[in-house]
């Protein structure tokens, strides 16, 4: 294979394996009064993190890493927006952690792609930017934006991916209306 074909099929992929968390977040959903899956913050609260509790819903075969990952070591590549978790550290007056509360499900991101350097951690810290936007810089020093020829991979809340492009990002990001982490209505 060339270098652009496997460039080109890692990406999708990653989309893949993103798609099948999707598919198993929808199914604890439900089995969950409608709420998402946590993280390890809520394990005082007697929460499983994602990383444990999505699998048994696709029969242990989610793919958890990118193949394009350049942290070989970690565990996982993807992370959850911690703005759809409850009471997250930055926005602690927030709970849009039930399917019901999120209004544009399709435009608000579930999980993204981690940066090489973003360790240690199941969940992004983006509620930190709640109301304003995220500088680019900052952005980019959690998620991988580039990871697949300049592009990288978003789970939306309603379970659809898209493969979208740095530029594409940053206007979103600069967006406070977007919805794209933040699923309040903050203008
Ligand atoms: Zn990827
Ligand atoms: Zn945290």
């Amino acid at each position: 294979m060339s270098r652009t074909m496997l460039t080109r099929s890692h990406a999708v992929n990653c989309a893949s394996n993103l798609r099948q968390i999707g598919m198993a977040t929808i199914m604890y959903a439900s089995d969950h009064a409608m709420s998402l899956p946590v993280t390890t913050h809520q394990r005082r609260a007697g929460g499983l993190s994602w990383t444990l509790s999505l699998q048994p819903y696709a029969s242990g075969t989610i793919t958890f890493k990118c193949a394009d990952d350049e942290e070989k070591n970690r565990p996982y590549t993807y992370l959850i927006n911690d703005f759809l978790t409850p009471n997250p550290a930055g926005a602690p007056d927030l709970d849009f952690s039930r399917l019901s509360k999120i209004q544009r499900p399709e435009r608000t991101f579930l999980f993204a792609e981690a940066s090489a350097t973003y360790l240690n951690s199941d969940h992004f810290h983006l509620s930190d930017y709640h109301g304003h936007s995220v500088p680019p810089a900052a952005f980019a020093e959690q998620v991988a934006v580039q990871r697949h020829g300049g592009k990288s991979n978003f789970l939306f809340t309603d379970g659809h991916v898209e493969t979208l492009s740095w530029e594409e990002v940053q206007l979103r990001i600069s967006n406070t209306g977007s919805h794209f982490f933040d699923p309040t209505n903050a203008q």
